[in-house]
Order: structure tokens, then C-alpha cells, then sequence
């Protein structure tokens, strides 16, 4: 017998509430004392990278500072050591650094739920009714292409085993029946307009018994998850190594910025402050996404990016389940079975959500990642007993329990582009920004951030800048 732990369909409350809440603060920086992940810190070595470049001399000078080491930040990186690497005018190198706040990859990246499974055509019929349907499909494009390039990476270099990617069937699952209605608004919607929904499989209730265990229809496609920090780690390493001789990248962590400052010269437009130093540099990335408004004030608030809180279980199986990622109650919760080591008899299992439980807002507006909410945590423990019957034990604590931070936006798309303050429009030339993923970061901050690579690589080498044809116009700043 099913019981569900969460309310059902409140996608619609918290927009309102998003949209509602005008006097939300500005972000602050990261906080100290964050709850451990198990990516952070499910193994002894899980984080090499943890503390690297945190003590001695900072540099004072640089061509490019960004400021973030999530998926961003890492991203960005490796698009420029990429594109500087095949540029041949280059005679001394390009330096940027990476500045984190934090350990290595220690904000949504390292504490999110391991899915790489876009999103196929799940909200088309929303996304052509406010955008059009060309942007509605580049939606899809620029996550095809994120996951595809990711895949491929993964692939070349040989990192099956070392990011644990592991290629799953990703399963919708409905639990209230305007879901389906919903999603087959969607498909309909995205089959008019020529969107490829090869593989795609519906699942009725009795299908989903008998594959599954569960007695609700669902709706099934190609995924992935991975762990995310070490996939982020291995792409540090090829940026740092591309080639030295172009573009030299260091990382910097436990060193917040607390302020970006005007410069010293007109090369040198930007200064970039922290508790070790200062640098002065031409370029600025923010990728900084929940905590963007700390350093640009102007960005908080719902036309700006939100940040939330969600908290994600690592829970024991009561049973093998099929390798299988799974996404429910319209995305509020998400989980999937990790790969079975040789001395576990069942998966852990990574699940988050619980955001409706959260209070009246939602865990909007608070960047304090070091607290876990007990009411999310009871619906969190609550949930796959209730709707696996008999593959999840009722009861059982979680073996790690930790909160991450969001950064949500009122269109629910992120920001990519230079940075535009309309109060100063020609005050921040250099700075550029990729945030707000809104929960949906993994299938889209990589090619967000080669977005804003591409867009410095035009600058400095006086080029000009094409949009990718994947690219959803209305993400880029110039056009919000
Ligand atoms: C609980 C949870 C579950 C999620 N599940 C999924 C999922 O399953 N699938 C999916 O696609 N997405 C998921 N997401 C969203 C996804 O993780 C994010 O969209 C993505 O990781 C954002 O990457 P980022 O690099 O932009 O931000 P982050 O990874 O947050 O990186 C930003 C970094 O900037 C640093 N920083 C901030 N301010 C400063 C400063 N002033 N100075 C120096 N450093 C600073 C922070 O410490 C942080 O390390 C989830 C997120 C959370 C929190």
C-alpha cells in the first residue's frame, strides 16, 4: 500500500511565493561549517583538490579571475585553456585564477543530487508558450549538448571508473494524475514541433509494478548520474594542463572575495579583494551562483537570483533496485541507487527534495547550508518507503544527511553574459556572469559556461563572438 510523504503539485505555490517575496536579502558569502556530503566527504579521498593553493602568497596580478569552483567556475576554465590553446598569437600566457570561498567544489556541486539526465521534453509546452518554440527547443539542445559534451569527455579520457558514470534509464514517476496530464500536454506540444523524443517510453501503473515495484505510471528515457565533484576535479586537471604555455590557471581556495573593486589602470579595470590580498585583473567571472548578489548587490531579490536551500539523504536500499535515476512529484524529488561496492549487500541511495515541507517559503532566501531542516528530513526518510513498498525500509535513518544551496530565478533559467547593472550600464565592462540554474544545473552550467569563455576569448583576441545555435537567447543578459 503506497502513502506519499510530501504534498503534491506545488510547483505553482512556489513560484508564487517567488515572485511574491520582494524583500529578500542579499546573499552572503559562502557560510563556514557546512553539513558534509557524501560526495564531499562519503570516502576519505573524495576531495583531493579540497585545500589546494589555501596558504602562502596570493598573485597580485592576473588577466582573468574567476570566482567560483563549481561546474561554473571549472567549466569556464576549461573552455579558455581550450580556446587559448588553439589560438597561435598567443606569446606569453594567459594567467586566470579559480578563487572558492570554501574547500574545492564545497556549494551545490559537491552536495547535489549526481544526476546528468536532461530534461528531454518535460516543460516544452510551458517554455513555447513564453518563448516560442525555437527557444523552446534550444532549451533542450543546450542540455543534450551539455550532457553529450560531458559523456564525451568522460569517454576520451577514460573516467568511466574514476567519476563513477554510470549510463541509467532515467523514470519520471507521476504521483498525482495532473502530472501525466502535463506531461502529455508536453510531448504533444514538443512532437508538433519536431523535437527528438526517440526513446522515450510511457509506463502505465501495471508496467511500472511489474518492472519497478511501484504502483504508479511513469515515463522512461535515456540518463546518467556520476559523481559530481570528481567529474569537476578531472576537469580542473585537463584545464590546468591543457597547455601551460597559453593559459596558466591556478586555484585559490578558502579565499573568499569580499568585494570587486575598480581597478588601477585601464588594462588592469578590475580589483578583486580578499582576506589574503587583493589581485588586479581585466576579466571577472562570476560563477558564484547562489551567492551572486553578495559581490552584485544589484542581482538579489526574484529578478535577480534567490538562493534556496535543499537537503539531500543517503539512504540504504532494503533490496537491489534497478539501476535506475529517478525524478518525481514535478522534480521536487529526485534520487537514484549508487553503484554497489564489493562490501555493501544493498545501494546507497541518493535522494533529495523536501522543499515542500520546508516552511511557508520554501527555503528561499537563506544561504546557510550548515543546517539541516528536521520536518525535510522526516519527509526525506519517509518517501521511498512510502511509494517503493518493501524496497526501502520504514524507519531506517540515512547514513549522511546535508543541505546545499540553490540559486533560483524567476524564469527559472539562469543569467549568462556579461554583467549588466541597468542603474550603471557601462560601469562593469570585463565582468561576466553564469548563474542561476534554478536546480537544473548539471545539464546546463557547462555550456552556460562556455558561453561566457567564448564571450572572453572574443574580447581578448579582438574576434568576434557567435551564439551557438543551442543556445536559449533568453539567458543571456543583454536580452532579459
Ligand atoms: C541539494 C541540491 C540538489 C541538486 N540536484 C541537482 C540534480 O540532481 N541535477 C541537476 O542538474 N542539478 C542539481 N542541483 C543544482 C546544481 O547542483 C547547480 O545548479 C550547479 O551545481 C551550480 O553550479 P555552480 O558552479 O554554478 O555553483 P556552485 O557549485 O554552488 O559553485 C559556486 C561556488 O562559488 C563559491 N563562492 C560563492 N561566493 C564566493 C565568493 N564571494 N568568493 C569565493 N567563492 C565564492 C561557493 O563556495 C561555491 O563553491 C542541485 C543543487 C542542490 C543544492
Amino acid at each position: 500500500m503506497s502513502s506519499i510523504s510530501v504534498p503534491l503539485l506545488k510547483h505553482h505555490d512556489t513560484q508564487e511565493t517567488f515572485t511574491r517575496t520582494t524583500n529578500g536579502a542579499r546573499a552572503t558569502l559562502p557560510v563556514p561549517n557546512s553539513t558534509r556530503s557524501f560526495w564531499l566527504y562519503g570516502t576519505p579521498d573524495a576531495n583531493p583538490l579540497a585545500r589546494e593553493g589555501s596558504t602562502g602568497d596570493l598573485p597580485s596580478d592576473v588577466d582573468i579571475c574567476i570566482i567560483g569552483s563549481g561546474i561554473t567556475g571549472v567549466s569556464a576554465a576549461y573552455h579558455l585553456a581550450k580556446l587559448f590553446d588553439g589560438h597561435k598569437d598567443i606569446d606569453k600566457p594567459l594567467k586566470a585564477v579559480i578563487l572558492e570561498a570554501r574547500d574545492f567544489c564545497s556549494g551545490a556541486t559537491g552536495r547535489n543530487g549526481g544526476h546528468l539526465s536532461p530534461t528531454r521534453f518535460l516543460d516544452f509546452a510551458r517554455l513555447e508558450a513564453t518563448y516560442g518554440t525555437d527557444e523552446a527547443k534550444r532549451q533542450h539542445a543546450l542540455e543534450k549538448h551539455t550532457a553529450q559534451s560531458l559523456i564525451d569527455i568522460i569517454k576520451n579520457g577514460g573516467l568511466e571508473n574514476t567519476v563513477d558514470y554510470v549510463p541509467v534509464d532515467h523514470v519520471a514517476i507521476f504521483l498525482a494524475e495532473q502530472e501525466i496530464e502535463e506531461a502529455r500536454a508536453d510531448y504533444s506540444t514538443a512532437e508538433a514541433a519536431d523535437l527528438d523524443l526517440s526513446g522515450i517510453e510511457w509506463l502505465n501503473k501495471d508496467a511500472m509494478q511489474a518492472e519497478y515495484g511501484t504502483s504508479f505510471a511513469g515515463l522512461r528515457y535515456g540518463g546518467a548520474n556520476l559523481w559530481p565533484l570528481k567529474l569537476v576535479s578531472e576537469l580542473y586537471k585537463l584545464a590546468s594542463t591543457q597547455n601551460p604555455s597559453k593559459f596558466e590557471l591556478a586555484l585559490h581556495t578558502n579565499t573568499p572575495v569580499t568585494a570587486v573593486g575598480p581597478g588601477s589602470s585601464p588594462e588592469r579595470r578590475w580589483k578583486v579583494s580578499t582576506p589574503r590580498g587583493n589581485i588586479s585583473c581585466s576579466y571577472v567571472l562570476h560563477a558564484t551562483n547562489a551567492y551572486a548578489s553578495y559581490l552584485l548587490p544589484h542581482m538579489h531579490g526574484p529578478d535577480g537570483i534567490v538562493p534556496a536551500r535543499g537537503q539531500v539523504v543517503a539512504l540504504r536500499a532494503n533490496a537491489t533496485p534497478t539501476k535506475t535515476s529517478w525524478w518525481g512529484n514535478q522534480g521536487f524529488e529526485y534520487w537514484f541507487p549508487r553503484p554497489v561496492e564489493d562490501t555493501e549487500k544493498y545501494p546507497l541511495v541518493i535522494l533529495g527534495g523536501g522543499r515542500e515541507v520546508a516552511g511557508q517559503n520554501f527555503g528561499y532566501y537563506t544561504t546557510d547550508d550548515s543546517v539541516i531542516n528536521p520536518e525535510v528530513g522526516k519527509a526525506l526518510r519517509n518517501f521511498l518507503p512510502g511509494i517503493i513498498p518493501g524496497k526501502y525500509e520504514k524507519g531506517r535513518e540515512p547514513e549522511m544527511e546535508w543541505a546545499g544551496i540553490m540559486g533560483f530565478t524567476k524564469l527559472g533559467d539562469p543569467f549568462v553574459g556579461p554583467v549588466i547593472d541597468k542603474s550603471r550600464p557601462e560601469e562593469l565592462q570585463g565582468q561576466y556572469i553564469s548563474a542561476g540554474y534554478s536546480g537544473i544545473g548539471m545539464t546546463r552550467a557547462y555550456a552556460c559556461a562556455e558561453v561566457i569563455a567564448g564571450m572572453v576569448f572574443a574580447d581578448i583576441t579582438k574576434t568576434s563572438w557567435t551564439k551557438p545555435d543551442w543556445l536559449p537567447r533568453h539567458y543571456l543578459t543583454a536580452e532579459r
